[in-house]
C-alpha cells in the first residue's frame, strides 16, 4: 500500500496527556502506522499541564483562529515527537482554554465551556494542516472532541470539486460522551444554521457534536465489531441510534491492539516474580505478593484470588460486584477491588473491607504499580461490564495468566472466548445477562474449575496467556479503512 499522510485529531495521548484507555489508542495506532511506513501526524491540545522542556517541544508557529461569533483566537503551536516512533505531535495552545487543572473538568464536572475547548481544537487542527501545507489524505478523529472536524471539512473547509479534499473516518471509543452544547454553539461553529437540523447536528434543541460527525465523516468505526453491532441499538447509543442506523452501511468494528511491552509478565520490574507460559512458577509468588501488599491472610491452595481493576462507575458494573460480593465469599474465594470512581462505590468497598478483612481488600484510587500487581497475582479478573466498546484490562489479564470473567458485551465478547472443559478451549468464562446472578453462576463455574480440575485450569491458562491483540493487526484494518475512505471521497465527494 502507498504510504498515506494521515491526520490525527484527539483529545488525549499517551504519554502526553491521558486519562483513560484513548490516550492508549491514539499513541498505539500512531505508532504502529508510522513503523510501516505511513506519515502520520497528531494534533493535541496544548494543556499546561504537558511538560514541554521534558517532552522536548519548540515553538512551531503562532497563527490566529477564526472561531464564529468569538471572533480570531491568537493560539501558539509547540511541536514534538511521540516516543519510539517518527509520529510527529502538535500541541495547540492557548492558555485561556488549556492552562487548567484537569483535561476536562474538575471534582466530576465537565468544565462549562468545553464546547469552544474542543471546538477550537478542531478549527485549529485545519487552519494548521492549511499553514503547514500539509495535504493530508485522510484526516483520522476520535470522538466527540474531535467529531467537528468532518463537519467543518465537509462545510467551510471543502475545496471545489477539482481539487483534492481528504477523506475523514470517526472512531468512537465510547458512546456515551458525546458533546452536548446549547445551540449557541452553532455561531461558534460558523457553518450555517441549515446544519441545525435532526439528520444533522441537532439533538433535542441542542447541538451534538458527536452526532454531527457521524454524519458528516467519509466513515465510522468503533474499536471492537460487537460494539459497532450494539450501537444501532439505542440502550447501547445513548439516544443518537438513528444516525447510527442512518449511516450503518459505513460503520465497522476494530479492536484496539495491547501494548505487550508494557504488559509482559515475562518481563514486567513492577512484579514480584517474572513468569511465561512455560514455566508458571512466579505466579504463585506474585499471588503472595499481592495478599500482602493488600493486607489479605495467604490462603492454601483451594481459594482463588479473584481481581478488579476499573473505573468504579456503572458501565463497568462495579454495582454487580458490590451486590454479589457477599456471595462471592461465600464461593471460598478472596477479592481485591483497585479503583476509582463513584462516591458510593468508593465508600461502598472501603466499609467491606473493613468488615471482611480476610476475604476483601481494596485500594481505592489510581495506582499504575499495583494495576500489575493485580493482574499477576489474581487467578482471574472479573469485569461484568454494562457495555465496553473494546477493554484494555481483559487483554492484559490474560496474557498474565489470569483467566477473565466478563460479561458477553462489546470488545469483551470479542476478545474473550469462554472456556469449554470438553474441548479445553477458551480464555476466559462468559456470561451474558448484567445480573448479580449471571455473574454469581461465573464465577461458580471459574471456581470449580480452579478447585476441581487442574487440568482444565492449565489449559484455561494456557490459552489465555497466548491470546494477542496486537496494534500491528489494528494498523493493517485501518489502512483497509483508509484506503476505502478514499475511494468514497473520490467516488461520492463525500
Ligand atoms: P476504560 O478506558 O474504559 O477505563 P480500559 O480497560 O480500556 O477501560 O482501560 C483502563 C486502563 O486504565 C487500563 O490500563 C487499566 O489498567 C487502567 N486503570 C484503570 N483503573 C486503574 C486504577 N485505579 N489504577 C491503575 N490503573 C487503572
Amino acid at each position: 500500500m502507498p504510504a498515506l499522510r494521515i491526520l490525527m485529531v484527539a483529545a488525549e495521548m499517551a504519554p502526553f496527556a491521558q486519562e483513560g484507555g484513548l490516550g492508549d489508542s491514539v499513541l498505539g495506532l500512531s505508532q504502529a502506522l508510522s513503523r510501516i511506513g505511513h506519515d502520520v501526524r497528531v494534533v493535541l491540545p496544548g494543556y499546561s499541564s504537558i511538560d514541554a522542556s521534558r517532552h522536548s517541544l519548540r515553538h512551531c508557529l503562532s497563527m490566529d483562529v477564526p472561531m464564529g461569533i468569538l471572533g480570531s483566537l491568537p493560539c501558539g503551536v509547540l511541536q514534538g515527537r511521540a516516543p519510539g516512533s517518527g509520529v510527529t505531535v502538535y500541541f495547540v495552545r492557548y492558555d485561556p482554554y488549556y492552562a487548567r487543572s484537569g483535561l476536562y473538568g474538575h471534582g466530576g464536572d465537565g468544565y462549562p465551556d468545553n464546547d469552544r475547548r474542543f471546538v477550537l481544537l478542531c478549527r485549529a487542527a485545519l487552519e494548521l494542516t492549511g499553514a503547514l501545507g500539509l495535504e493530508p489524505d485522510v484526516v483520522h478523529v476520535h470522538d466527540w472532541h474531535a467529531a467537528a472536524v468532518p463537519v467543518f471539512l465537509d462545510t467551510l473547509y471543502r475545496k471545489d470539486a477539482a481539487s483534492r479534499n481528504p477523506a475523514s473516518l470517526l472512531t468512537i471509543h465510547n458512546m456515551q460522551q458525546q458533546g452536548v452544547f446549547d445551540k449557541g454553539l452553532m455561531d461558534v461553529l460558523d457553518i450555517g444554521w441549515e446544519h441545525f437540523h435532526f439528520r444533522d447536528l441537532e439533538f433535542f434543541d441542542r447541538v451534538n457534536l458527536l452526532k454531527g460527525g457521524i454524519y458528516h465523516a467519509t466513515l465510522l468505526n468503533t474499536v471492537s465489531p460487537s460494539y459497532a453491532a450494539e450501537i444501532r441499538q439505542r440502550e447501547f447509543a445513548h439516544g443518537i441510534e438513528g444516525a447510527i442506523r442512518d449511516r450503518e452501511a459505513d460503520l465497522s468494528g476494530i479492536l484496539n491492539g495491547a501494548d505487550y511491552a508494557e504488559w509482559n509478565p515475562e518481563t514486567d520490574p513492577r512484579i514480584a516474580a517474572n513468569y511465561s507460559e512455560r514455566d508458571r512458577a512466579g505466579k504463585g509468588l506474585c499471588k503472595r505478593d499481592l495478599q500482602r501488599t493488600l493486607g489479605l491472610p495467604e490462603t492454601g491452595p483451594g481459594v482463588p484470588l479473584l481481581g478488579v481493576v476499573s473505573r468504579l462507575v456503572g458501565q463497568k458494573g462495579i454495582d454487580l460486584i458490590a451486590g454479589a460480593a457477599h456471595r462471592i465469599f461465600g464461593l471460598d474465594a478472596q477479592l481485591v477491588v483497585l479503583g476509582a470512581g463513584e462516591p458510593w462505590a468508593e465508600t461502598f468497598f472501603r466499609t467491606l473491607a473493613r468488615d471482611h478483612p480476610d476475604r476483601f481488600a481494596c485500594r481505592i484510587g489510581y495506582d499504575g504499580t499495583l494495576a500489575h500487581k493485580v493482574m499477576a497475582g489474581s487467578d482471574f479478573f472479573v469485569m461484568p461490564s454494562r457495555f465496553e466498546p473494546c477493554g484494555l484490562t481483559q487483554m492484559y489479564a490474560m496474557r498474565y495468566g489470569t483467566p477473565p470473567v466478563a460479561r458477553a458485551t462489546g470488545g469483551l465478547a470479542d476478545t474473550v472466548e469462554d472456556f469449554d472443559e470438553t474441548t479445553r478451549t477458551g480464555t476466559g468464562f462468559l456470561f451474558d445477562g448484567a445480573t448479580e446472578r449471571a455473574l454469581l453462576d461465573a464465577l461458580g463455574r471459574a471456581t470449580r474449575a480452579f478447585r476441581g480440575r487442574p487440568d482444565a485450569m492449565d489449559a484455561l491458562i494456557r490459552n489465555a496467556m497466548a491470546r494477542r491483540f496486537t496494534w500491528a493487526s489494528a494498523a493493517e484494518r485501518y489502512e483497509g479503512l483508509y484506503a476505502e475512505a478514499g475511494r468514497r471521497r473520490e467516488n461520492e465527494g463525500r
